[in-house]
């Protein structure tokens, strides 16, 4: 089969989400606790226990902060208040891997390119502005928009779809195993595994990078 085609996943594939995050986290704890100093120890800690409920962006911000105020003995009501900035405001963070739009480039020479993406549809259109990579894309979907999500082969199928090729026509690379990885299985696209976390583990045989920027030597 010919390989005509190249998905993307977004987040902590072509940007560094776990860096917003951190961004973002870091001034939320500034706000709720003033008296403490930036980088002290239990500033550091507060933070990283957000980072650490929040599992790269797959728990929902009501239960993230849920937990946190509890933890923290903030009032509830701070609950709703931080899930909504966060709703709001957490595009405007996107920070790009540095290698990501060289690395489409040199791809778009080759392959017709395309992003799918879980979330938000405002928040994942901010990112996607913001992340130097826009350009390259012919076709991008936003789970969101939808209603649908990765890992549902169905939202891989409405890409594939929106681009005119078949899923076997199409790479897909994205970080996190079980949404970009088992959904692209499941609806016949090749998978591409952004393996930037050794923590994970698989004995499923499916091809790996540790960078966006060794995909064009591997395909
Ligand atoms: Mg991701």
């Amino acid at each position: 089969m010919e390989m005509k085609a190249i998905f993307f996943d977004l987040d902590n594939t072509l940007i560094d989400r776990q860096a917003a995050a951190y961004d973002i986290y870091s001034e939320m704890v500034s706000d709720l606790f003033p008296e403490w100093e930036k980088l002290s120890i239990e500033y550091e800690t507060a933070v990283q226990r957000l980072m650490i409920l929040d599992e790269y962006g797959t728990i929902g911000k009501d239960h993230v902060f849920g937990r946190f105020c509890k933890a923290y003995q903030l009032d509830e009501s701070l609950v709703q208040i931080l899930t909504d900035r966060w709703v709001q405001c957490f595009g405007d963070y996107t920070r790009p891997f540095k290698e990501s739009a060289s690395t489409l480039e040199k791809l778009s020479k080759k392959y017709r390119l395309g992003l799918l993406t879980n979330g938000y549809p405002h928040m994942q259109r901010r990112k996607v502005e913001l992340s130097g990579c826009e350009s390259y894309f012919e076709v991008i979907v936003v789970s969101g928009e939808h209603g649908i999500h990765k890992p549902d082969p169905r939202i891989f199928e409405i890409a594939c779809e929106k681009m005119g090729i078949k899923p076997e026509e199409a790479y897909f690379v994205g970080d996190t195993f079980s949404t970009d990885i088992l959904g692209a299985v499941r609806c016949g696209m090749k998978p591409i595994w952004l393996h930037s976390d050794s923590l994970l583990k698989t004995d499923m045989d499916i091809p790996r990078i540790y960078g966006i920027e060794e995909l064009p030597d591997i395909l």
